[in-house]
């Protein structure tokens, strides 16, 4: 099968690999009609992880199933279905809690499996022509079959429609309340698009980025221009102390105004632009080890925080990847009722063969490169 492949850090070729196939008799194999490239695809091709040269990367996948195991009882061939970035067993004591992001079965001595990504386990990504998937009655969502034309919405059930969700859920939104939101990619976008779903009265959107805070506008929230002056104090300004909610969703990547890779910068900005007794939802990805950080404690995998600010104002936060399981059935109800578009992210639908290229520009933060989704049927 065809695959994109990561090679070396800003290397990544689409290259001919053994196929995917059925191994354990709870697997399902998939061919792989949509899939996406997620920013956190970006920490590996940036060579800020220790994945390793060969791995087939991709965790936001869609397609029809092809073949199942003899244990799969409920998932058939013909089913159209999107997985969960999580790989999860289904029967170990997160799991039965609902915290598929952190299985104690599918990646041993870790919390957590995923497909395509760094210390997430032995599972090949679905920028891909095939793809395996482990668990697959537990896994995978059947879609309607309406989703077969609307591919570009369901997708985004994969990943960063219940990830944005997961962080106004960490964040505890409620009807009414402000909220703030750092990051306007993607997964800002869809904590912003989640925070309204929810009923939130006032959602703030903070970047440096024009086109992709239009975005934000476009669908409703008010746009921070961080390069207009300290985004955090106008956001303090509009609500009169500070939003009762905030979300991360930049992580350790995170540039100044400058162009400087500030770490700390959206947390202690948070921390800043959320009033006392507020809570933060933390979904950006924060990586335990990163050898390419821009200091020595960044390199650690820590930052400094302002835990003074942070206590003083008794604010709360909530950390960690989604558990995507915990939301997707309700979110794909939501687009299934026309109640939710979430591909209005989307910019680009290109075939496998121009995913190389893809993350070139996505990488470089080109101009309207916001979302790419791949089809790897169509070449
Ligand atoms: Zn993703
Ligand atoms: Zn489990």
């Amino acid at each position: 099968m065809r695959a994109l492949v990561y090679k070396g850090p800003r290397d990544v070729q689409v290259e001919n690999v053994p196929d995917a196939r059925i191994e354990k008799p709870t697997d399902a194999l998939v061919r792989v009609s949509t899939t996406n490239i997620c920013g956190s695809d970006l920490h590996m091709y940036d060579g800020r992880t220790s994945v390793e040269s060969g791995q087939v990367l991709g965790h936001e996948t869609l397609g029809e199933v092809i073949e199942v195991g003899d244990a799969v009882d409920h998932v058939k061939v013909g089913d159209l279905v999107c997985l969960p970035f999580n790989v999860a067993c289904g029967f170990c004591e997160n799991c039965e809690r609902g915290l598929t992001g952190f299985c104690l079965t599918v990646n041993p001595g870790k919390a957590g499996g995923a497909y395509g990504y760094a210390e997430m386990g032995p599972y090949r990504g679905g920028q891909a022509e095939l793809l395996r998937v482990p668990y697959a009655d537990f896994n995978c969502l059947v879609l309607p079959e309406a989703a077969r034309e609307q591919q570009s919405d369901y997708v985004m059930l994969a990943d960063i429609f219940p990830t944005g969700y997961h962080a106004t859920e960490l964040a505890g939104v409620l009807p009414g309340e402000s909220v703030v939101i750092y990051g306007s990619g993607p997964v800002g976008l869809m904590a912003a698009y989640s925070a309204m779903i929810r009923g939130a009265a006032k959602v703030f959107v903070v970047d440096s980025i024009k086109e992709r805070l239009a975005l934000a506008e476009k669908i409703g929230a008010i746009a921070i221009d961080d390069t207009e002056g300290e985004g955090a104090d106008q956001v303090v300004e509009w609500t009169g102390g500070g939003a009762d909610r905030g979300c991360e969703c930049v992580g350790y990547q995170c540039f100044n105004c400058k162009g400087h890779e500030v770490p700390n910068l959206t947390m202690n900005n948070l921390v800043k632009a959320v009033r006392p007794t507020g809570v933060i939802g933390v979904v950006g990805v924060f990586m335990p080890k990163d050898p390419g950080g821009s200091d020595a404690l960044a390199k650690e995998g820590k930052i400094a925080f302002d835990m003074g600010q942070f206590f003083s104002k008794g604010q709360r936060m909530g950390t960690g990847q989604a558990n995507v399981k915990a939301y997707n059935r309700r979110l794909c109800k939501l687009i299934e009722a026309g109640r939710a578009n979430p591909s209005f992210i989307v910019s680009h639908e290109l075939p496998l063969k121009d995913a190389p290229d893809a993350y070139k520009h996505f990488d470089a933060r080109d101009k309207g490169w916001t979302k790419i989704v791949l089809k790897p049927q169509q070449g």
